[in-house]
């Protein structure tokens, strides 16, 4: 079946239209001069989408300025506050929900009423929308239901999407993310079985900084992307602030190698440490997250060979539900750094503390 088109503002995704890359800027949104600069300089670089972290009214305020000072095509994610679809809708171009997030609020309706509402908001601002699974946030009805994570997942995808054929709506598009490039690839795979009709924004989250996150992307669309799979991509690296526009110089070429036949057919390596660390967003609560994120790296190239997964998130949002599943992880608050052990925690540390009790619970891990 021929991928629907999606039309989210100047650019077109799906049907024959080419992959189009996409961004997120890092800073914070309120910082109104820093994020615009950052914006103009993602879709500079060729982006056809640049997403901005809005989660209060202050954000929704900068939102508008910023709206008004750029051509770029923008989006919003909403996290677990879905009520401010309504607020951000008449400036931006398309909106992503997250399945796994919808229960948060408003607990007296239902997941089709959340979604109705979201839709009718879509359909007066001709927005797109993004039903963005993350395998970090499953929906915990459809977790109970099924039991297998996996399955769990894709019977969600396909039930939000169901809501919008009910609904009448298809300017929509559909992510199913995690930081395991393995996952990534079966679970896109299993959803285009289901749903081909459907255009995927495919991304590794957390792929943590150049070169794992490079290598861990490029084997995920380097097994998708040639069976047709992926009408939008996101290349998540963990850089420094003002350099976000390389996560489109980075998606680029690895779209065009993939059409040019050129395949690394590489694994990411997983008989060492898999440090998985986000790509930063307006959220980080301590700009020493990015200098941490590297100290973690340099700790254990020095430590030598383990076989083992550490997290390192930049905030609350995220951190403690993404953290969960690595052997340790860290997630980082305004003055401390929350340090996890599986899914317990160890304890919060300045960020002078942390990496010496990183190093201790490194050394113990066997
Ligand atoms: S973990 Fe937090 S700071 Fe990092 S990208 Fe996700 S929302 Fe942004």
């Amino acid at each position: 079946m021929k991928i629907r088109e999606v039309k989210i503002g100047t650019v077109k995704i799906g049907g024959d239209n080419p992959i189009m890359v996409q961004s997120m800027a890092a800073t914070r949104t309120q910082d109104r001069e820093a994020t615009l600069k950052q914006i103009n300089s993602i879709w500079e670089a060729g982006a056809g989408l640049v997403r901005v972290a809005i989660d209060n009214k202050d954000d929704v305020e900068a939102l508008k300025w910023l709206r008004e000072r750029t051509e770029a095509n923008l989006v919003v994610d909403l996290q677990e506050n879905y009520l401010l679809a309504e607020k951000v809708a008449p400036f931006v171009q398309k909106f992503r929900y997250n399945p796994g997030h919808l229960h948060h609020l408003q607990k007296k309706k239902t997941i089709e009423e959340k979604v109705e509402w979201l839709v009718n908001i879509a359909k007066e601002h001709d927005c797109a929308i993004r039903i963005g699974v993350n395998c970090g946030s499953v929906a915990p009805a459809f977790l109970e239901k099924y039991g297998d994570k996996d399955e769990a997942i894709i019977q969600s995808a396909v039930y939000h999407v169901e809501l919008m054929d009910k609904f009448g709506f298809e300017n929509f598009c559909v992510s199913i993310k995690d930081s395991d490039p393995e996952e990534v690839i079966k679970l896109n795979k299993r959803f285009f079985q289901l749903r081909s009709d459907i255009p995927l924004h495919l991304g590794v989250t957390e792929a943590g900084m150049p070169p794992a996150g490079v290598i861990k992307t490029r084997q995920a669309f380097e097994n998708l992307i040639p069976d047709g799979i992926g009408s939008t991509v996101r290349v998540s690296l963990t850089l420094p602030f003002d350099n976000k526009a390389e996560e489109i110089r980075v998606g680029d070429q690895i779209v065009s190698d993939i059409q040019a036949g050129k395949f690394w057919n590489e694994k990411f390596q997983t008989d060492g440490y898999n440090i998985i660390s986000c790509p930063s967003c307006s959220r980080v609560e301590n700009e020493k997250f990015i200098v941490l994120a590297e100290k973690v790296k340099e700790l254990t190239e020095k430590l030598g060979e383990k076989k083992m997964t550490i997290a390192v998130m930049g905030c609350r949002v995220n951190g403690p539900g993404e953290t969960d599943d690595a052997d340790l992880g860290l997630w980082c608050g305004p003055k401390t750094v929350n340090f996890k052990r599986g899914e317990e925690s160890i304890g919060s540390y300045t960020y002078d503390e942390i990496i010496p009790a990183l190093e201790e619970e490194i050394k113990k891990f066997n």
